[in-house]
């Protein structure tokens, strides 16, 4: 049995040789299965990793994992509550079966070989702005099929795509007391802004972004009393739409100097992310 347990770590080793050099990507994004603990976000959005990862359905009544291949339909069980609660909303949209459900997280969480910096913790969604007219859709539709742009001019504008169900899907998300902040091309908040009646409170977690012109990407919250899920600063005060007026004037007459410059940052090794993150890695 020993010399059993030996070999078998030894085969493992040789298959993933890893250093205190590797890469964390190279060792979370590989990884098929989650770790057999119980579920917790550890560190944050883009620095961390998912213990105890719940897999979303490839199917559900009122939704699709999308882009199977992937194998990024990876969270934190409230995430995938998060989904359930909004793509029954979803459902009652005119237009809408459901929603097409793009990248979460790797089985494990963590640094993903490729794309995103964040999705890290098992808290982060991407959803598809195409709305589903069929949830039938085989393995390999959902590889071929993309989604669809809102945008126009650079993202100041939304196009001819977008409806009253986009903003009403993104309302909902938005009011969704789990849900920390939602990113989207700073066009589609400027026209929510402007058609948004009553109570405005739900626009302050829409938040403008480079990209997210074919999907919105949903933050949650760190679930309640979870210890080492490191939480965002809360959006400022407001509805924001000032500041995203202020992205759509940028984008429309550039400054010399990149007013939302992203700072490229060296990329992880294990020992970068939190402690908890080497038992995930070894859970079997
Ligand atoms: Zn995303």
């Amino acid at each position: 049995m020993i010399r059993f347990v030996i070999a078998l770590s030894f085969g493992l080793m040789m298959a993933a040789p890893a250093s205190a050099q590797t890469l964390a990507k190279e060792l979370f994004g590989r990884l098929e299965a989650a770790s057999n603990q119980s579920s917790a976000a550890l560190g944050s959005y883009a620095k961390g990793c998912l213990a105890g990862g719940a897999e979303l359905a490839e199917n559900g009544a009122t939704w699709q994992a999308m882009r199977l291949s992937r194998n990024r339909n990876w969270a934190h069980p409230d995430m995938l509550a998060f989904i359930e609660r909004l793509s029954r909303k979803a459902a009652r949209l005119t237009g809408w079966s459901g929603i097409y459900v793009g990248d979460m997280s790797q089985p494990r969480g963590g640094p993903m070989l490729t794309g995103h910096a964040s999705h890290q913790i098992g808290l982060d969604a991407d959803i598809w702005m195409l709305p589903p007219d069929r949830l039938n859709l085989t393995r390999r539709e959902r590889e071929n099929l993309s989604s669809i742009s809102m945008r126009r001019e650079g993202g100041a504008f939304v196009n001819e795509n977008w409806t009253p169900q986009h903003m009403a899907l993104l309302k909902a998300a938005a009011s969704d007391k789990a849900v920390a902040r939602i990113f989207v091309f700073p066009g589609a908040k400027v026209q929510m802004c402007k058609d948004a009646k009553g109570n405005r409170d739900w626009l302050r977690k829409i938040r403008p972004w480079w990209g997210h012109h074919t999907h919105f990407h949903v933050r949650l919250a760190c679930p309640k009393g979870a210890k080492n899920c490191v939480d965002q600063a809360p959006p400022p005060p407001g509805d924001g739409c000032a500041a995203a007026q202020k992205w759509v004037d940028d984008i429309l007459n550039p400054p010399e100097h990149d007013p939302h410059p992203t700072t490229p940052r060296r990329e992880y090794v294990l020992a970068d992310l939190p402690n908890q993150c080497a038992a995930v890695l070894q859970s079997r």
